[in-house]
Formats: structure tokens, C-alpha cells, sequence
């Protein structure tokens, strides 16, 4: 299959630029990319109403990854002697669709499995999930993504009947006379989102943020909470019974468009100030001044981030805290509401058509006959042979190799050796596999892993559509030809359909083509995207979903008038807080939270090859306090052994007041010896099945400088000699 340019005029073609969108975070920054010489040079779009021209540092520099010397250009396979070399597309994919097969007719159909992406486009998204259900039969296919937004997003399912990150656009921040933003480091994971808030304060709105760590957007707000990792829901617990007390929650609103709130109300009556202070370590004069903030605006927006949903109980979390939102009247209500911030590219479109193991295309589920009669029919396949639901991400990652798991694997657009917890056994559990395939722009710490590496076409190099935290659909266009020897991922997922004897049904003429049946796929979906078109999107600069007809405008703001619930009501759901997976003991007398840095992007498989970003965080940093510092007779840039019940990491240490005595953050965007990840509990939520990323116990060892004998006369020497 070729996949040709799209057929429609390219907006603001200024000295020959592109006007594109950032390959990495969920805010999807416009970009304007063009190549002077041998340089890309790369702008924010002030046309894009998102960033409105504003690019943080790793949008800035994300072309630099393009021409870089160890960009993938050629598929690997490995050899007898197991070194991965260079290999012919065709033997490549041949490869991989014989290894498919053998193991299929080994152990099962389901014993292949395929992992995806949250940067993946919605037409790559579409297809992986159509190739597994279809090509290969396998039930097994999950994503990324489950580890980034699936607790905020099964919240908003319970809650409202359906999840959209933000239900509505950002530029309604600004108008919300108090914010309470939970768990989420805004001024350095998305730094061009701060201008709504800069200009909500600006205004005279408040903003309360909600972190364990003092961080660069709690500098920006008016209140901090800093509480305990883990003890979310007893926060949201303790404000919501303060606005009750206080007779500040709206009685009308609750009694005409909710269900449920008597039940929490009696809930949370055992939530007084003083044990939601015992529990959280917050003092309980904050959590009033809190309340107080939220309960007197004439307008309030609460947002959460990873912070509370990556959590074994995150959709509790994530529900605590929209109960506030419920009582307060302020979902649908102007300028208000309650919205999850997405984390990855496509972290939104990535979890709405079909890449989850218990998802169809549209936001459907699997186990809903009338959407698998409905895919049947676009598929062109009899219903019964659409796979059920399969395993989740780590349930996945766990089976590897094991009897009645996932024996051969596919992986595109994810590095898992870094990004999933746990690290240390997944990397057994990859190494036990028959076979894996990995799809990336480089030689990742998985890839390295793999018997056959295929080299992907980057962001720039392809057209495609992404949805934004927003839920706003967007068009990501190609601005430069691919280098020679890589393919995009929609060729290499046609090609393998091909050689599995599926050529019909992956034959497409244009990626705009695959997005025309996505369109279809989704009608009367939750997700409906099937009046979306791209000429619709150029003309607009985005259309937001639901949109159910060409006629239709999109819909910016939900649950206006109803929820898409049974009743049209939105749901209270009664949360008890409960403590995390894993305690803190003589052993492991600290906590663990980690998180993301200005300059680096998730697993780090681009940013780690960018100089600019590498001389602004180069390996990770261990936020220390510095009581907990004397304790372990730390000084600062000291390197230290951070050692949980799953493995250790080295790190250098940060003494800072900015993070609680109790407490060390630690960055996740490095491999091997300092992967973060080594040391987090998988875990998982019992609805979302996210990971406990965000808490686990640890305990603090001052490094020595490793020791090694030479081969010189056995002379000792020191890293530092
Ligand atoms: Fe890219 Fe996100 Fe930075 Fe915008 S905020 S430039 S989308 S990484």
C-alpha cells in the first residue's frame, strides 16, 4: 500500500512551512516546520488555538531526533548467532508472520498478543486493533496508555457515562474563578498549559494545586496541599465534607441532574478536618481554606492528573474528587466542570478505537453485542470471530512466556523495558518470549530485545489525526519525506495483514482512507467521530467529539443538558479511602512518587538523544529532604541506591525542602540501572488495571563507588580514579 499526501490545501505555508503538531505530549502544541538547508526549523503556530504559538523546550527541539545517526533505516532481524542485523523488508516481515503463525499453531490464537501506543495516530490505533481482532484472531492487545490515563478515564465512564480527558476547551480555564488541580506538574509536562492558568489568576481566579512535592506549578498557585503519597481520596473526602458542613454544596443541581449523593454525604460525615489531616499529613486549616476557595466561587474547575489515578485505587481517587465536582453543581455549568489531563500525543484517540483489550472501535466495548454486530458488519467478518477481551497491559506483560500467556509478541511504539513497572520482571518475562517484534525510530531498550526491529517513519513524515487532551481531533501533517529504508507503521501493519492471508481487508488507498473507516466504525459510538472529515478539521483547526454528522459542528462542551448514563443523571460514587498496595516498614522507610521532568518525555527513546534537552537532565535526580538526607548522611549530587521489595536503581540525590520528609521523587525516563521503574509496584486498580506508579515504599543507600578488579597485576580502581 502506498500512502499518499493528502489531497487538501496545507494552511499557513509561510516560507514553506508545515503546519504540524508536537510529536510528544496530549496538549498536541501546533507547530509550523520547515527545512532551511540541512536545518529543521521548527516554531510554535500561533494560529493553533491550543498553544497559541508557544512550544516548550522538547516541542522546540523534537526535529532534532529526524537525522540523527542511530535512527533506525533499515528492519533487524537476528541471526543464528542472535546479533540483530540489518535485513530486507520482506524477510523481516516474513519473519514475523511466520513466527506468528508457528505459534499460533503451537499453543492458541491468543498466544500472540500486540502492545500499542498512546502516541500512535487514531488511523494507526484503528488498524493495530482491527489487525489484532482480524489478522491474527488474538484477543491480546493493549497499549501504553493503560499505564497513563486509564484510572481518570474509567472514572469519568462510572461517573458521567462516558471519558473525554477535558469535556471542555481550555480556554475556559481562565474563566473559572478557582481551580483545584490534583497531581499533575502542569508547568513542566505541558509548560504552554500554564498560560490559562497565568491568566485565570490573572483575573483573579485561585488556583490549589494538590502534590506531595513543592514543584514548578505549585509556585504558581495560591494554595498548596502537599499530602502523603496515596491518601488522594481522603483529601477530596475531607474538602467535600467541609463544603457539606458548610451548607456550600448545590442542593438544586444534586437533586436535578445527579443520583447517588445521600450515600456519599453519609460517607463522608466520618471525614472530619482532623482525620483528614491524621490521614493525609495536610493541615486541616488548608483543607478549610480549601474548601472555602472551591465552595464561594462562582465558577470552579477540578482537574486531576497522574498523580491521584496512578494509584491501585485511582479510579477511587479519581471519583473522590468528582464528587466534589458533582456537589458543587459544576459539570456542564459554565466555565466550570471536572476534566482529567491526558498525558500522552494521542493518549485520548489512542484509548477510543480499539487498541484496549476490552474495547471496539468508538469507544465500544467487546462485550456489548451490538457493537461487536456493528464491527462485524465494517469488518466484513461474522461477528463470532471477533476476539472477547483480552489481557490488560501488564497482565499481558506478566503472561509473557508463561503457559496460557502471550508466547509471541508485537510491540509498536512503546518501550516497556523502561516504561512499565516493575522492570526488572518484565525484563525476564520479554526475555522468556519465542519471539518479539518491535516497531520504533530507534534501537530502544526493548528493541534491543527483539528478533526482528522494524524501523518506523517518524511524526513528520506521516499524515494522520490525533486527539488532543481536549478530545479535539486535529490533523498531524507530514512536512518532510521519510529517509529512505523505513516504512510507517500503517504499511508494515498492511503488509503483515497481507502475509497472514488478509491482504482484503487491509487494502487502503491513503491513510485519510483508513480514517473513513474509522469514521464508520465509530458511528453511534460514544466516540463518534463519523462527521469528522479532514477537510473538516483543516477548515476548523480541530473538531471536537462527539460529532455525529458532516452537518454537525463538534461538540466542545458535554453534558449540557444530560449525561449519557441510563437515567441521564451523573453518578456520586461512596468512597472509603483505602491505604496503598504497600506500607512503609523498618525496611523501606520511605516513600517513593515519581514522575516526569522539563526536558524529558516518557520512556525517553527520543529525548534522550536530543543534546539540548541531555545537558538540561542528563540522568535522573532523587528529590531528598534534607532531614531524611542527615538520616542517611547524604550530601548533595551524592549517588545513591534507591532499593524497593522489586530491585534498585542508582540515581544522584537532590537535597530539597521541596519534597516531604517522608517522601523521595524520583523521574522515570532512564533505562537499565537508573530506571525508576525498577522499583514501582505494579499493583494494579481492580476496574482500570493501572499500576501503582505513584506509591511504593523504598529505603535509601549511599552508594559506593563501584569497585573493579583490572586485569593489570590486580590492581583495584574506583570509577572516581
Ligand atoms: Fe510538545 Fe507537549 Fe511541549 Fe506542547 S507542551 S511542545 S505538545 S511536549
Amino acid at each position: 500500500m502506498t500512502v499518499t499526501e493528502l489531497n487538501i490545501p496545507k494552511p499557513i505555508a509561510a516560507h514553506g512551512a508545515t503546519a504540524t503538531h508536537c510529536p510528544y505530549c496530549a496538549l498536541q502544541c501546533g507547530m509550523l516546520m520547515a527545512k532551511s538547508g540541512d536545518e529543521y526549523v521548527v516554531n510554535g503556530d500561533p494560529a493553533f488555538p491550543v498553544n497559541n504559538g508557544g512550544l516548550c523546550i522538547k516541542g522546540a527541539t523534537c526535529a532534532d531526533t529526524l537525522e540523527l545517526p542511530d535512527r533506525l533505516r533499515s528492519p533487524l532481524v537476528r541471526n543464528g548467532r542472535g546479533i540483530l542485523q540489518p535485513a530486507e523488508w520482506d524477510a523481516a516481515l516474513t519473519r514475523i508472520a511466520v513466527a506468528f503463525r508457528a505459534t499460533q499453531t503451537k499453543y492458541d490464537r491468543h498466544a500472540v498478543g500486540v502492545f500499542g501506543g498512546g502516541s500512535l495516530t487514531n488511523e494507526k490505533a484503528y488498524l493495530l486493533g482491527k489487525f489484532a481482532r482480524v489478522a491474527l484472531g488474538t484477543s491480546n492487545i493493549d497499549y501504553n496508555g493503560r499505564f497513563c490515563m486509564s484510572s481518570g478515564a474509567a472514572a469519568g465512564i462510572k461517573a458521567f457515562g462516558v471519558d473525554r480527558g477535558l469535556p471542555f476547551p481550555v480556554q475556559d480555564i481562565p474563566h473559572a474563578r478557582a481551580v483545584l488541580l490534583a497531581g499533575s506538574n502542569v508547568a513542566e509536562t505541558m509548560p504552554p498549559l500554564m498560560q490559562y492558568f497565568s491568566a485565570q489568576r490573572n483575573r483573579g481566579g485561585k488556583l490549589i494545586v494538590v502534590d506531595p512535592r513543592q514543584s514548578v506549578t505549585t509556585q504558581s498557585a495560591d494554595l498548596h496541599l502537599a499530602p502523603i503519597p496515596g491518601t488522594d481520596s481522603a483529601i477530596a473526602n475531607g474538602i467535600l465534607h467541609i463544603l457539606i458542613r458548610n451548607g456550600a454544596v448545590d442542593m438544586d443541581y444534586i437533586r436535578s441532574r445527579t443520583e447517588g449523593f445521600e450515600e456519599v454525604k453519609s460517607a463522608v460525615a466520618t471525614y472530619w478536618p482532623e482525620r483528614a489531616e491524621r490521614i493525609t499529613g495536610v493541615p486541616e486549616k488548608l483543607l478549610v481554606e480549601a474548601a472555602g476557595l472551591l465552595g464561594t466561587a462562582a465558577s470552579a474547575m477540578i482537574l486531576t492528573g497522574r498523580g491521584p489515578e496512578q494509584q491501585s485505587h485511582g479510579v477511587d481517587n479519581a471519583l473522590a474528587y468528582i464528587n466534589i465536582a458533582l456537589a458543587l453543581g459544576l459539570v456542564g455549568k459554565p466555565n466550570s466542570g471536572y476534566g482529567c489531563l491526558t498525558g500522552q500525543g494521542n493518549g485520548q484517540g489512542g484509548r477510543e478505537h480499539g487498541q484496549k483489550a476490552d474495547q471496539l472501535p468508538g469507544y465500544r466495548r467487546i462485550d456489548d453485542p451490538e457493537a461487536r454486530r456493528h464491527l462485524a458488519s465494517v469488518w466484513g467478518v461474522a461477528e463470532s470471530e471477533i476476539p472477547g477481551p483480552g489481557k490488560s497491559a501488564y497482565e499481558m506483560l506478566d503472561s509473557l512466556g508463561r503457559a496460557g500467556g502471550v508466547r509471541a509478541l508485537m510491540i509498536m511504539g512503546s518501550n516497556v523495558m523502561v516504561s512499565a513497572p516493575n522492570s526488572l520482571h518484565i525484563e525476564e518475562r520479554i526475555k522468556s518470549l519465542d519471539f518479539l517484534a518491535v516497531a520504533d525510530f530507534f534501537r530502544s531498550e526493548t528493541a534491543s530485545l527483539a528478533d526482528v526491529v522494524l524501523p518506523s517513519a517518524a511524526w513528520a513524515e506521516e499524515d494522520g489525526t490525533m486527539t488532543n487532551l481536549e478530545g479535539r481531533v486535529i490533523l498531524r501533517r507530514r512536512a518532510v519525506t521519510p529517509p529512505a529504508g523505513v516504512r510507517t507503521d500503517i504499511e508494515m501493519i498492511c503488509g503483515l495483514a497481507a502475509l497472514l492471508g488478509k491482504q482484503e481487508s487491509f487494502s487502503y488507498s491513503s491513510t485519510r482512507d483508513i480514517f473513513n473507516e474509522l469514521r464508520r466504525a465509530s458511528e453511534k459510538g460514544v466516540a463518534d467521530y463519523s462527521g469528522i472529515t479532514y477537510e473538516k478539521i483543516a477548515a476548523t483547526g480541530g473538531v471536537f467529539w462527539p460529532c455525529p454528522s458532516e452537518e454537525h459542528p463538534g461538540t466542545p462542551r458535554m453534558f449540557l443538558d444530560k449525561f449519557p448514563t441510563t437515567t441521564g443523571r451523573a453518578r456520586f460514587h461512596t468512597i472509603c479511602h483505602q491505604a496503598p498496595a504497600e506500607q512503609t516498614s523498618s525496611d523501606y522507610p520511605l516513600w517513593l512518587t515519581t514522575g516526569r521532568v522539563l526536558a524529558q518525555y516518557q520512556s525517553g527513546t527520543q529525548t534522550r538523544r536530543v543534546g539540548a534537552l541531555n545537558e538540561l537532565a542528563p540522568e535522573p535526580v532523587a528529590e531528598v529532604n534534607p532531614a531524611a538526607a542527615r538520616r542517611y548522611g547524604l550530601a548533595d549530587g551524592d549517588s545513591v541506591l534507591l532499593k524497593s521489595r522489586r530491585g534498585s536503581a542508582r540515581l544522584k540525590v537532590k537535597i530539597t525542602r521541596t519534597i516531604r520528609e517522608d517522601t523521595v521523587f524520583a523521574p522515570f525516563h532512564w533505562g537499565e540501572e537508573k530506571s525508576a521503574n525498577r522499583l514501582t509496584n505494579p499493583a494494579l486498580d481492580p476496574t482500570s488495571k493501572m499500576p501503582e506508579f505513584k506509591v511504593c515504599s523504598v529505603r535509601i543507600e549511599k552508594a559506593e563507588s563501584p569497585r573493579q578488579q583490572t586485569d593489570l597485576g590486580g590492581v583495584w580502581w574506583t570509577e572516581n580514579d
